[in-house]
């Protein structure tokens, strides 16, 4: 927090930078940006600014720099990384007003988005043009592209599809001191915009600058799909099924599971579609020409069942397919809805070790008495165990913590990773050491050197050493 006569000036210099209304001070309006998905860990920012346009955004940055004050971008602050909060206090540049869908060239299979259009108004837009964008994170009604490209996020579809990365064009970027810069563009890495520093931008969680705008590749919707969901009785089981169309010919574009207290999560609430509870549920999607994937049905249907399946349900009809994948998006919502507080974690871990490292998150859990609960991208090896817990309760967080970093050690060993999709953010900065020595530490802080030198942008983020001393 700036002392009182800073914030006097601090709120003064915004109000000048950008129209009318757009500077939020009260403690009523800070409140509702002291956290992100992660409710738990809460950050007071000085103010908040949303910008009208990227010339009102040129002016905040370059005022923030001239100050000397921390600045943190903010999509919809669904992050479950302690990633869009004010980890040092100062400002957070929420970009909800720049959510124009600019251009759509489905001749091109491109479309130029700005930052704050979500998901959702992206898929509604291009299914009227008869293509779409792949990546499909659970919270793509209100997640927006900007972070999205900020986290290089996923989504169930990316099994198939690969993340956010494989459909970054090009992208407009506006530094600490106002310079706009654009790397790619509708040609990709060619043509007029050749620089592919975009790649540095990609999943940097705004470390870098503040990203305005994208190109972004489409591809041809889909003719037909098939949706499966198929129970097991233990994780031995639905392993083997997962390796089985992992392997398979048919390719599905999706391949997700749910454990039972998941399943019994959502059954118990106003969201139930009528899953049978008790057993692990997989849920597999093929899509592509109708011909094609009709023919393949009858064969992923037998994966499963071979794999041990005492239940196997498929359908290619809308409602029934909606109704399968709201149970599944609806999971993490619930959790944050049900329990005071949740930590989830994001590994990525091979798919052999897959059983092992859900059999650790139980035992681990049990043992310490918190409730776990299991929902993530299985055919990816993308791990999402979440904790639910009390943080008001004396002992519950530091629980949870030792469980992280034992279940993080072990993912390491095993050949896995920090994070699949939800970024590093706060919430995981701690564990870089146990996947990154001193070389290769120093050699990625040398990038934002160039762009950031003094962290200024989302201090604390990604590495703890990124602390902005003004
Ligand atoms: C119920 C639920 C389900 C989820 N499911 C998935 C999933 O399946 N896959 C997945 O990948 N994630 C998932 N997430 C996590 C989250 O939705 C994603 O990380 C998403 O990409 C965040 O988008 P956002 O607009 O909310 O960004 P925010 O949370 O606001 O910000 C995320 C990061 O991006 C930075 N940022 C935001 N906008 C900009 C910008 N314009 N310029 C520079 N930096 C910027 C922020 O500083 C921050 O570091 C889920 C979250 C929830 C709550």
């Amino acid at each position: 927090m700036q002392p009182s006569g800073n914030r006097v000036h601090l709120e003064t210099t915004l109000r000048n930078c950008v129209s009318r209304g757009r500077v939020l001070t009260s403690p009523a309006q800070l409140a509702g940006y002291d956290t992100d998905g992660l409710g738990y860990k809460e950050y007071r920012p000085d103010a908040v600014v949303i910008p009208a346009d990227t010339d009102e955004l040129i002016r905040v940055l370059q005022s923030a720099r001239q100050l000397g004050v921390p600045l943190c971008f903010r999509g919809a602050g669904t992050s479950l990384s302690g990633g869009p909060v004010a980890a040092q206090g100062g400002i957070i540049v929420h970009t909800s007003a720049l959510r124009a869908i600019r251009k759509i060239s489905p001749e091109g299979f491109w479309c130029e988005v700005e930052c704050g259009v979500t998901l959702n108004q992206l898929d509604e837009a291009l299914k009227q043009h008869s293509v779409f964008y792949p990546p499909d994170p659970s919270s793509g009604p209100v997640c927006t592209i900007g972070g999205n490209v900020a986290t290089n996020a996923g989504g169930a579809h990316c099994f198939r599809y690969g993340v956010t990365s494989n459909y970054v064009l090009g992208l407009e970027v506006i530094l600490l001191d106002g310079s706009v810069h654009r790397f790619g563009g509708p040609a990709g890495g060619r043509g007029r915009w050749r620089e592919d520093w975009k790649r540095f931008m990609i999943g940097s969680e705004g470390t870098l600058g503040a990203f305005t705008r994208f190109w972004l590749r489409v591809l041809p919707r889909p003719e037909k799909v098939w949706t499966f969901r198929a129970t097991f009785p233990d994780l031995i089981t639905a392993e083997k099924a997962i390796h089985g169309l992992v392997a398979d010919a048919s390719y599905p574009v999706a391949i997700e599971l749910m454990d039972p207290r998941c399943v019994a999560m959502v059954e118990n609430s106003p969201m139930a579609v009528g899953l049978p509870v008790d057993s692990f549920m997989l849920l597999t999607e093929i899509e592509g020409p109708a011909a094609l994937v009709d023919a393949r049905v009858e064969s992923v249907a037998e994966i499963l069942r071979n794999a041990g399946s005492r239940d196997v349900v498929y359908s290619d009809e809308a409602i029934l397919r909606g109704k399968l994948w709201k149970a599944r998006k609806v999971a993490g919502g619930l959790m944050g809805q049900l329990s005071a507080d949740f930590v989830v974690q994001d590994a990525v871990i091979p798919k052999r070790a897959l059983a092992e490292l859900l059999q650790l998150v139980y035992d681990e859990a049990d043992a310490a008495g918190i409730r776990a609960v299991n929902v993530f991208h299985a055919g990816d090896g993308n791990l999402h165990p979440n904790f639910l817990f009390d943080s008001r309760k004396p002992g519950e967080l530091e629980k949870v913590e030792l469980i992280g970093k034992r279940l993080m050690q072990r993912v390491v060993e095993v050949g896995g990773t920090l994070s699949g999709e939800h970024g590093i953010g706060n919430d995981k900065a701690a564990y870089m050491p146990l996947v990154f020595g001193p070389d290769t530490t120093r050699l990625q802080l040398a990038i934002p050197a160039v762009f950031n030198p003094r962290h200024q942008l989302n201090p604390l983020k990604v590495f703890t050493e990124r602390r902005f001393t003004p």
